[in-house]
């Protein structure tokens, strides 16, 4: 029998008495083929450390494993670590963590190692999928680059351009810090159980130089915020929801970064932004 095979996890279910956790998310995939694509997506080599987010009971890490230096596996769920233990048994370069990767430094597992050996990956619960992903950047994780798959609206927003209906605080942020690809699209039908909604893999390559200049990184995810609080309303309405600004510091402000004060956030690239982010952090 095969991991990924459906009769396979029945006997696992029987034999552990494990049963599926909606509210962590498990939805584990049984399409070899989607699981072949995702590997050969992270482009994983012999010197690489893989960190994997959320393995379930292991078809990722599995594949990941045989091709890695290393691969240290993150799973919140303790009713998965003996089954992790004879579905990756005899794997050697596996160390499972039994802990949620929300509260893990994940800089520290990894300290010492080339960010461009360090890859990580992960089948995301659909419900954190936006803080894992910026956790790992806020935080400034070191990996060359982070293969997710995700619920292909949440992958729809963070590709997303200026200008389209996608586009939000979310595309801006993670744009920032990376350049994202997509890998496939994957439907719900490759997973046991099904979830409600569709599945898309992307990959998050992290730049090596950020895309502008900041004076101030902080104030300007909060000015992405407060640009993006009501959608509708022009930037000279929207943006004095930050704190410490009134009318005549957004509208100077956006003066003299060259920005018309009637336009919408959506049209805003991240460069324009970054300068009324510069020009507000001038005038507090
Ligand atoms: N990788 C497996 C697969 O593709 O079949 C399982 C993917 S399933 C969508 C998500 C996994 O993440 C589950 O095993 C779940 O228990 C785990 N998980 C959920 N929240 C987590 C967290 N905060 N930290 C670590 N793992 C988590």
């Amino acid at each position: 029998m095969k991991l990924y095979e459906t009769s396979y996890i029945k006997d696992i279910r029987n034999r552990y008495g494990f049963r599926f956790s909606k509210s962590l998310g498990q939805n584990f995939l049984t399409d070899k083929s989607i699981i072949d694509e995702i590997i050969e997506g992270a482009d994983i080599g012999p010197e690489d450390t893989v960190i994997e987010i959320g393995p379930g009971i292991g078809v990722i890490t599995r594949e990941a494993a045989r091709l890695a230096k290393r691969v240290i596996a993150v799973e919140i769920d303790k009713n998965l670590i003996p089954i992790l233990d004879e579905t990756l048994a005899g794997l050697d370069n596996v160390k499972i963590i039994n802990e949620d990767i929300l509260k893990l430094d994940t800089k520290q597992l990894v300290s010492g190692e080339k960010p461009e050996n360090i890859k990580i990956m992960g089948n995301l619960p659909y419900y954190i999928t936006t803080p894992i992903i910026m956790k790992l950047l806020e935080e400034g994780v070191k990996a060359e680059s982070i293969t997710i798959m995700m619920q292909k609206e949440v992958a729809d927003r963070i590709r997303a351009l200026p200008g389209t209906k996608a586009y939000g605080a979310l595309s801006v942020a993670v744009q920032y810090y990376c350049t994202a690809e997509k890998i496939l699209d994957v439907p719900r039908s490759a997973f046991v159980p099904q979830p409600n909604v569709d599945s898309a893999v992307l990959r998050l390559f992290m730049r090596r130089e950020k895309p502008a200049a900041l004076t101030d990184e902080k104030l300007f995810f909060k000015c992405v915020k407060a640009g993006f609080s009501q959608r509708r309303k022009t930037l000279l309405n929207s943006m004095q929801v930050l704190k410490g600004t009134d009318r005549d510091l957004i509208r100077d402000s956006l003066e003299a970064a060259g920005i018309d004060p009637a336009r919408r956030a959506e049209t805003l690239t991240i460069e324009e932004f970054a300068k009324i982010a510069n020009e507000v952090d001038k005038r507090l």
